[in-house]
């Protein structure tokens, strides 16, 4: 039967985290857009304002130029349209706003004496009946009786305004057109205007080709700009207004938007952390939660083995049925040898117990590393030899005596001892050497090794490698952690060289402290 797949639990934190999540976004997203709406409000009156302003420019500018043309339109006499010259030359020489006038019959021809012009060297007339006309033509014919229109536009690199208008009279149909001075525009209907606003906005009037017609250039002010085409007369023109301090609100608009952008994304950034934290601590914690069950499930069984051993060889010896004195002797050494694998793990219990609880206090007292490892190896001498391995030691004897928890030290050893027995085969090695001004403890085995990806986890408390999860090998996983936490509080270290296949060797280095400079 196929296994079921572990039911997944369901876990409120990743419901909380998730509103979190999702409420942060939409408090990110709710600020960024709150600011930008107050910095549009804020924009945007700032150009209402000038809009207003504009509007009333622009339709003073218009309105003086319409009604010129319109009180001149009024004068023409079309009962009489063969003295419009006599008539209008007056006219346009006092008339600043007009250059030139033209009076055109029904069919758009020019009437005898239908032209005047103020200008000396006149090359206007041939221009206009050859080059304007005919593109104004439909314009013309389409036009309602006394509408009045305008025409801007460039002929060979110069702007000219026109305007004209239809006129009837005796059921004939007549055109007026004039061309309408746009030096007078620019000399004096442009000041007249628009002077009052100097000293208190920015402003110009641009052409179709960005040139300035009057006024001074208002910067790049970006988005405050107002800036809007003459509607109906001069359209290919436009005017521009800025705020006074254009140059300034925008640098300040800029800067508020980036430390609000930044205020935001630091915010956001605050809460993803605070959220990646919390999975983090969460991960940690049921890492160890696990790591503590593996333990408490390892040490039971470590426990349970050795006690039921001697138990049972207990009552075989108590029943006093041995089929020989050397069986009983056996009994007794696997009965012996259990009681102290027995002892040893509550130890190491005990120990590990006391480290967890806070800082052991170990007792420094002036001794020799050697005569402490060689008092271990005399007590577990035996026991190797009895597991079938060979120990090749190679101590320095005369070692100077240093600061040290000997009982610690005894710990570090045989735990380190009793890991290469579990794991190792053959041969096992320990060596004591002085280097400098430190000394080098290294028990050495034959073992499988452990991989380099493990070196700093075997250290970490209830750590056991993939390898020994694999095997039965019995093992709670906090000798290590006794044995770096040890050579830590001698100001020493502890590391493993080690390659999978070809054994381990751990290397615990302690620094020579000197009884006397310790004690003064
Ligand atoms: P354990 O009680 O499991 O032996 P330790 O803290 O002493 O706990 O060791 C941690 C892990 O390091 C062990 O489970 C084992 O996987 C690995 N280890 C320790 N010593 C050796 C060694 N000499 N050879 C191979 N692996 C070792």
């Amino acid at each position: 039967m196929a296994a079921k797949p572990p039911k997944r639990r369901f876990s409120p934190l990743y419901v909380i985290v998730l509103v979190v999540l999702a409420a942060s976004i939409a408090l990110g997203t709710y600020g960024f857009r709150y600011a930008a709406q107050i910095a549009e409000k804020s924009e945007q009156s700032l150009v209402e304002s000038n809009r207003l302003l504009g509007k009333q420019t622009i339709d003073r500018i218009e309105n003086a130029i319409i009604d010129s043309d319109r009180s001149l339109f009024e004068l023409v006499d079309l009962d009489h349209p063969a003295d419009f010259a006599k008539n209008w030359n007056y006219i346009v020489k006092v008339s600043p706003a007009i250059e030139s006038a033209f009076l055109l019959d029904e069919n758009l021809a020019l009437l005898p004496n239908g032209y005047v012009t103020k200008q000396k060297a006149d090359s206007f007339r041939t221009m206009f009946m050859q080059k304007m006309l005919p593109t104004l033509r439909d314009d013309l014919l389409a036009l309602p009786v006394e509408q009045h229109k305008h025409l801007h536009k460039e002929y060979g690199g110069r702007d000219y305004l026109l305007s004209f208008i239809k006129k009837t009279s005796n059921e004939h149909d007549y055109y007026v057109v004039l061309k309408v001075s746009l030096e007078y525009v620019q000399n004096t209907l442009f000041p007249e205007v628009l002077n009052p606003l100097w000293g208190k906005v920015p402003f110009c009037v641009r052409d179709e080709h960005d040139h300035i017609r009057y006024g001074e250039a208002v910067g790049q002010p970006g988005r405050f700009l107002y800036e809007e085409h003459f509607p109906t007369t001069l359209y290919l023109w436009r005017l521009q207004i800025a705020p006074p301090d254009a140059a300034r609100l925008a640098t300040e608009e800029r800067v508020r938007r980036r430390s609000e952008f930044l205020l935001i994304t630091m915010m956001l950034a605050t809460i993803l952390a605070g959220i990646a934290f919390l999975f983090y601590a969460t991960w940690k914690e049921q890492r160890a939660n696990q790591l503590k069950s593996d333990f408490i499930s390892n040490v039971s069984h470590e426990l349970k083995t050795p006690l039921s051993l001697i138990r049972m060889f207990g009552e075989l010896l108590a029943m006093g049925k041995l089929k020989s004195p050397e069986k009983g002797k056996e009994y007794a050494d696997i009965i012996t040898r259990e009681a102290e694998r027995l002892s040893r793990l509550i130890d190491n219990v005990l120990d590990f117990a006391r480290m967890e609880r806070g800082p052991v206090a170990y007792e420094f007292l002036p001794g020799r590393l050697d005569e402490v490892v060689e008092r271990s190896l005399d007590v577990y001498r035996h026991r190797l030899e009895r597991e079938g391995f060979r120990l090749s030691t190679k101590i320095d004897s005369d070692l100077p005596e240093t600061m040290l928890d000997e009982n610690a030290m005894t710990l570090l050893l045989l735990n380190l001892l009793e890991n290469a027995v579990k794991y190792g085969r053959g041969e096992i090695a320990v060596y004591l050497t002085r280097q400098g001004n430190r000394l080098r403890l290294v028990v050495g085995d034959q073992g499988p090794g452990i991989p380099a990806e493990e070196h700093r986890r075997i250290f970490e408390r209830f750590y056991r490698t993939r390898q020994a999860r694999g095997t039965n090998v019995r093992g709670s996983g906090i000798g290590l952690s006794l044995v770096k936490h040890i050579a830590e509080a001698h100001g020493g270290t502890v590391t493993v060289d080690s390659e999978p296949g070809h054994g381990a060797a751990f290397i615990v280095d302690i620094p020579l402290v000197e009884p006397k400079t310790e004690a003064a």
